[in-house]
């Protein structure tokens, strides 16, 4: 007999070429009147863009988001937001504009509207996460999802295919992640497996001709449902170990999730079966851990931990932090086992699959 359990979010997406035109009628629909607009300094020129399409519906303009969203950022923005009126924030950007848009909402309840430009999936999730004291915080609340998110596959055009490809390989994570951290759960499939089909064909062309908007649009379409299967799902082995990896040595986020998940999914590949043969048939039939390695070397420049920069010395604390936290997973946690993929994804060897 079927069994399963899915909570769904309350999601509002608008998708397709041209779609952040629709921006304006989004926030009327919403009602919603003076938008306080965030991005990172480099991506200050949409910013300017999307404030100039909003006309009188854009109370300001906040270009200072950074990575790892920290909370004196978060107070700056505040202070901008009542300076200036704001009801609610527009973010355009990255993963780590999404969190600046999240947190404004968890700390002064403004509703958010997100237009992502990355394949981070971030903004159809719950989980938000905040820097204090260089520590980094996560947590998970319905608030914190977007009230809109607007996906306009013309925006990821500039992203380059350093970025692109590891950020891809990110979305990828999210769903080849939750396939494996469930049994049998069919809503979860569905969208999971349908991201694992469209990112695994659409990364490798967004690589090699970065300008194919279709292309993009599918990896782009890819990343709003395996975001979608990160929000309504849980987390696993390759998550614990990319925030110990990315919060505690401070490694870039989106390389490390990809180097790290062909090793995590060998890790878990013999407790899971019967995923592991969904994914291998979302992948066209082939052999998921050795699909997931191949994808790595042809859509990220770096393919191993040291290349990212993180020191050898460093390998057994991240192991013992990893192996202390207490999280679900579908194979046993070992610190022998966690040490020696930490030792292959460092080298950048082939993963090795537990018996
Ligand atoms: P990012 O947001 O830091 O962006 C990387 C760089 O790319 C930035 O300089 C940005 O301005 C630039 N950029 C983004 N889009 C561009 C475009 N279209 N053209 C040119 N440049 C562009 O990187 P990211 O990988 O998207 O996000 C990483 C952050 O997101 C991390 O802090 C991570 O923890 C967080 N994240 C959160 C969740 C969640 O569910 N809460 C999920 C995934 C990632």
């Amino acid at each position: 007999m079927r069994q399963f359990e899915f909570r769904a979010l309350p999601w509002n997406v608008v998708f397709g070429t041209g779609a952040l035109q629709r921006l304006p009628q989004v926030l009327d629909g919403l009602g919603l009147k003076r938008a306080l607009v965030v991005a990172t300094p480099e991506q200050a020129e949409a910013a300017a863009q999307v404030a100039g399409l909003l006309g009188t519906r854009a109370a300001g303009v906040f270009p200072r988001a950074v990575m790892h969203v920290p909370v004196e950022t978060v107070a700056e923005a505040l202070q901008v937001a009542r300076e200036c009126g704001a009801d609610s924030s527009v973010s355009i950007g990255g993963g780590s504009t999404t969190g600046l848009g999240k947190a404004l909402r968890l700390r002064a309840g403004l509703p958010h509207v997100a237009i992502p430009t990355t394949y981070a999936g971030s903004e159809m999730t719950n989980v938000w996460g905040m820097t204090e004291g260089g520590e980094k915080r996560t947590g998970r609340d319905v608030k914190v999802v977007p009230v809109a998110v607007i996906y306009d596959p013309e925006l990821t055009l500039s992203l380059p295919p350093r970025i692109a490809g590891p950020s891809g390989m990110n979305a990828l994570a999210h769903a080849v992640c939750n396939v494996c951290s469930y049994t049998d759960n069919p809503l979860v499939y569905l969208m999971a497996l349908e991201a694992v089909r469209v990112l695994m064909t659409g990364l490798p062309r967004v690589v090699s001709a970065p300008d194919d908007i279709d292309a993009r649009a599918e990896s782009l379409y890819g990343a709003c449902l395996a975001g979608a299967t990160f929000g309504s799902g849980g987390t696993n082995l390759h998550y614990r170990l990319c925030h110990t990896i990315g919060g505690t040595f401070n490694m870039p986020h989106a390389e490390t999730h990809a180097i790290l998940l062909p090793h995590t999914v060998a890790y878990n590949a013999a407790a899971v079966p019967g995923p592991m043969a969904r994914l291998a048939e979302a992948m066209g039939g082939r052999d998921p851990v050795t699909a997931l390695h191949e994808l790595l070397h042809v859509v990220s420049p770096a393919t191993s931990l040291a290349q990212i920069g993180l020191a050898q010395a460093d390998l057994d604390r991240a192991a013992a932090m990893t192996v202390a936290a207490k999280f679900p997973n579908p194979a046993p946690i070992g610190e022998p086992a966690v040490r020696a993929l930490l030792d292959d994804a460092w080298h950048g060897r082939a993963p090795r699959r537990s018996p």
